[in-house]
């Protein structure tokens, strides 16, 4: 029968395999010597024989003690010791001489870690150490992943625990020698030919219960532990393992969770005590056992759990937690890269990040320690100059009387993977027992609600969990509330799936004005939707449902705006030619000042032209953007390009500028800002496109708190559009704008002054770079209609491009000529002409000017050759300067006038750039 065990082991563990040693119920001694003498009895403990506790060799290591249990005339004396004797002899020694540790997966990945974690160990001085030690990193997995395809009756189950086999073999090679090895590779082999033999019968029934798989699963920490305590004891100290099977009692409760079963722990451990009293101790993490004594474990994670217990069983004076992060930071550093180290938390702000989903603590770990005041600290074990984050019981008054919003809010945490359930009807209302008719159904299908939140209208409940078990809670609720749902009382049963929470975490958060408003800005400035909101009578937190796509770029918005008191934004430059590669260079030396002094961190992620791209995941170097384009650069797919700026993982806020002149750039504005991309741009075709379209833009963003600016479309640097939106938004009413808008018209009726020919004075502009390449593209016109109606729009005029008369200044016969050569030859020939008009000026004291009107007041625009009189302000222009002049109901008698360089890659990069410091300034920034 005992063999059989062995083959089908399962149904005989529970009832015999996995007995305590008997002394620990007060049996007659007699028994106790069965146990631990009988050689059928080791058999039919199968891998459990090690946990047998050695009353006579206090400071050995248990690994010593299962070898020396072999030796029959020392077991003999083993039972010379009476348990009641020995329970009386000893008494568990608690408080402040115990200083407990807990090493992570990461700290004990492989025999390099696990000797630096036993150096940190041995270098601790305190009088008794409690070392808590998870697995190997990867072997829990490794572990689930065995019972997982042995119970799909996967065969590779076989090769997959050879390969664990195999991992800690070498590790243990590495670590260890002689004796304590060969006892170490002895147990191994023996606990692995017994997991063979679970798992062929989990294999051949093709399931695994519970308890089968917490059995399996819980063996990475029982080598680990062993593993360590034979590293340790090398150095001659006292050191034992403890397997806390032995130890811990949990009842398993309904949601994948367990409740320790404090009183009967703390007499196991003090009665465990009585048997090995090594001044270090070195427990496994994350199992335990049912009051059944059936194996299970504290569940993913349950390390630090397991830790926090045994720490409060001892009343330890602290207990550290060693992973391979500094602390806890304000923001899953994965995910925020500008997360900062915490250096203090409460316990009630560690509870809530670590509910939340900040994996750094197990959110069971607080509450043991809590009861007792007994210190966490979490530090790197890979850095030990770090001094990491301390949580405690945090004095009232820490932070002094003053609540400023840094202090209040301490750290942001998300949980993916939701889904939220929302119950809504006019027949909830004032119906008192629908909450709970909806969460009883609820908890029978065993689902663990997350969040809850219900409308003080009471017309709908809502509440998240996980994805994974929305399924069942939405047929439960539906056939619980068929007849509510017939009759019309409930409107809805609704399921919105693939959701995330963001929870800002604080010590009184809720009950400081402002925090709330500021979270949810920052939110809808990244433009993200908010599905759901709960804020905890706890007043430690702010839980928000957003969709799951949503939810880092939130954690980010959120984060940066509290934290950092620095605006992030993800720039992607479209056009790197003449404006945007000039911009790209005052980006250059400007970037520095801008995050020192006012805290503004521009990043450009991606540069492309129209055939090649560069991108970047953290920002691309400006000193050597030009360099980075030649060398790295990709075919150009703006789809992809405004994904990747967009979907960055740094910054929550995502402008593309648009510095080409091109309609197909354009045509995508609307579907970006309608993502929440932001837009600057000095092209104009967007403005003076299609009245549709720029209507159906404006709209969207009014909408949004998305922005579109485009200054630098209007008279290049100068302010322009935003003098007009300054006028009208503080109630003045725009008459009529008159203005000369092109730099090359400008300069060149600035210089036909009588002394030149019109064509040398084209010609002379021409070499001085001041028109397009073919003149013709300003002297047709188009580029000053085109300002125009941006304006004329901008002042609330509904006009197409086509409505704006435009005195074209090439002449009729020479708009056919195929190149630019034959049209600046032909010119020539109507120098007459234009001399004419100018000397007919001349003669009434007045000059030309070339200049656009949007008459307002008529509802019309217009491009023409104006004469003014020599003393107007528009006479006396110089350069190629732009000047406008706005008549409006407070600037009637004088107008308001603007004036200066209105053209130029410079003034026309550094018009953008502004725009995209306004944009900075509207997200956050100080101003
Ligand atoms: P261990 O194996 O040591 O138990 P875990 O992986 O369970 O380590 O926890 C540490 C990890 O938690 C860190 O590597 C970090 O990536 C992650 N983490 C998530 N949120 C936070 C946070 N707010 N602060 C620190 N670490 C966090
Ligand atoms: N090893 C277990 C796990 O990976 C427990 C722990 O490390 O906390 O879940
Ligand atoms: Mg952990």
């Amino acid at each position: 029968m005992r063999a059989a065990a062995v083959a089908s082991p399962w149904p005989s563990y529970a009832g015999s395999l996995y007995h305590f040693p008997p002394r620990y119920y007060k049996v007659p001694s007699s028994r106790t010597h069965v146990c631990i003498s009988s050689a059928s009895s080791q058999a039919q403990h199968g891998g459990k024989t090690w946990d047998c506790p050695s009353p006579v060799w206090p400071r050995v290591v248990s690994g010593k003690t299962r070898k020396d249990r072999k030796n029959n005339q020392i077991l003999a004396s083993v039972t010379d010791i009476s348990l009641e004797q020995s329970i009386e002899s000893a008494s568990l020694p608690k408080g402040d001489i115990w200083s407990v540790h807990k090493f992570g997966g990461t700290c004990m990945g492989t025999s390099k870690r696990i000797q630096n974690v036993a150096d940190i160990v041995l270098s601790d001085s305190s009088e008794r150490k409690l070392v808590i030690v998870s697995a190997m990193s990867t072997v829990t997995n490794m572990m689930y992943e065995l019972v997982n395809k042995a119970s799909s009756r996967d065969d590779s189950y076989i090769s997959a625990i050879d390969n664990v086999y195999e991992k800690h073999i070498a590790t243990a090679k590495d670590l260890l020698d002689g004796e304590d090895l060969a006892i170490f590779l002895s147990q191994l082999h023996e606990d692995i030919t017994n997991l063979k033999a679970m798992l062929r019968a989990i294999y051949i029934a093709g399931h695994a219960t519970e308890s089968f798989s917490d059995f399996v699963v819980g063996h990475g920490e029982l080598w680990s532990a062993q593993m360590l305590s034979y590293t340790i004891k090398k150095y001659g100290k006292p050191c034992c393992w403890m397997d806390t099977r032995d130890v811990l009692v949990v009842t398993p409760t309904s949601s994948n969770q367990v409740d320790p079963d404090y009183a009967e722990s703390e007499r196991r451990l003090e009665e465990w005590f009585t048997h090995q009293r090594a001044d270090i101790i070195i427990a496994t993490g994350f199992i335990a056992s049912t009051p059944q004594n059936i194996p299970t474990t504290l569940k993913r994670d349950g390390s630090d759990f397991s830790a926090a217990i045994l720490g409060a069983l001892v009343r330890a004076r602290q207990v550290t937690i060693w992973t391979d992060v500094d602390g806890v930071f304000s923001a899953d550093p994965r995910k925020v890269s500008e997360a900062v180290i915490l250096r203090t938390l409460s316990y009630q702000e560690a509870w809530e990040m670590s509910y939340f989903g900040a994996n750094v603590l197990h959110p069971r770990t607080i509450i043991p320690v809590m009861k007792h005041s007994i210190p966490i600290l979490i530090r790197n074990i890979f850095n030990l100059s770090a001094p990491g984050t301390r949580i405690c019981q945090v004095p009232v008054n820490e932070n002094g009387d003053k609540k400023s919003l840094e202090t209040v809010v301490k750290a942001f945490a998300t949980i993916d993977n939701l889904a939220l359930v929302n119950v809504e009807g006019t027949g909830m209302a004032g119906v008192p027992g629908t909450a709970s008719a909806i969460f009883s159904t609820v908890k029978d299908v065993g689902a663990n609600v997350i969040m809850i939140s219900q409308a003080s209208s009471e017309h709908s409940v809502c509440f998240a969990v996980p994805e994974k078990e929305v399924k069942a809670v939405s047929a439960a609720l539906h056939t619980r509330f068929r007849q509510a749902l017939e009759a019309g009382r409930l409107s809805k049963v609704e399921v919105i799936p693939k959701c995330s929470i963001l929870a800002a975490v604080g010590q009184k958060m809720a009950s400081t004005p402002g925090v709330s408003a500021t979270l949810f800005d920052a939110l809808a400035k990244a433009s993200i939707n908010v599905r759901a909101i709960a804020q905890g009578c706890s007043e430690y937190n702010i839980t928000v449902v957003l969709k799951q796509e949503d939810c880092v770029r939130a954690l980010r918005a959120a984060h940066s705006r509290f934290y950092l008191s620095k605006t992030t934004l993800a720039v992607g430059i479209i056009g790197p030619g003449l404006i945007g590669g000039t911009l790209l260079d005052q980006l250059r030396d400007q970037t520095a000042t801008l995050k020192e002094k006012f805290n503004i961190d521009l990043r450009v992620m991606g540069i492309t032209g129209s055939s090649k791209m560069v991108l970047s995941d953290t920002g691309i170097d400006l000193s050597i953007w030009r360099e980075v384009q030649k060398e790295k650069a990709e075919v150009a797919d703006l789809d992809k390009f405004a994904k990747h700026v967009y979907e960055n993982h740094f910054f929550p806020n995502t402008v593309l500028v648009d510095c080409t002149a091109d309609t197909n750039v354009a045509n995508h504005y609307y579907d970006w800002l309608r993502k929440g991309i932001h837009v600057i741009t000095p092209n104009k075709k967007a403005n003076s496109g299609p009245l549709d379209r720029y209507l159906k833009i404006r709209t969207l963003q009014r909408l949004s708190y998305t922005h579109y600016f485009y200054e630098a479309t209007v008279g290049a640097g100068l302010p322009i559009i935003s003098t007009l939106r300054g006028l009208l938004e503080t109630g003045d009413k725009i008459l009529y704008i008159e203005g000369i808008f092109s730099g090359t018209l400008s300069y060149i009726f600035n210089n036909f002054e009588g002394s030149r020919a019109f064509s040398e004075v084209v010609s002379e502009a021409k070499e001085a770079g001041f028109t397009e390449p073919d003149p013709r593209d300003d002297l047709s016109g188009t580029d000053v209609a085109r300002k125009v109606i941006i304006l004329a729009r901008e002042s609330g005029l509904k006009l197409e491009l086509s409505d704006i008369p435009v005195r074209s200044l090439v002449p009729e016969p020479l708009r056919a000529c195929s190149s630019s050569e034959e049209f600046m030859q032909q010119l020539s020939n109507f120098d007459t002409e234009f001399s004419k008009e100018r000397e007919d000026a001349e003669a009434a004291g007045e000059v030309l000017r070339y200049v656009g009107v949007v008459d307002v007041v008529n509802e019309k625009g217009f491009v023409e050759l104006r004469r003014y009189k020599r003393e107007h302000p528009f006479a006396q222009l110089s350069g190629s300067d732009n000047i406008i002049a706005f008549t409006t109901t407070r600037y009637s008698n004088q107008t308001l006038i603007v004036r200066g360089p209105g053209a130029g890659a410079e003034v026309t990069a550094g018009g953008v750039f502004s725009d995209i410091l306004r944009l900075a300034s509207y997200l956050g920034a100080p101003s």
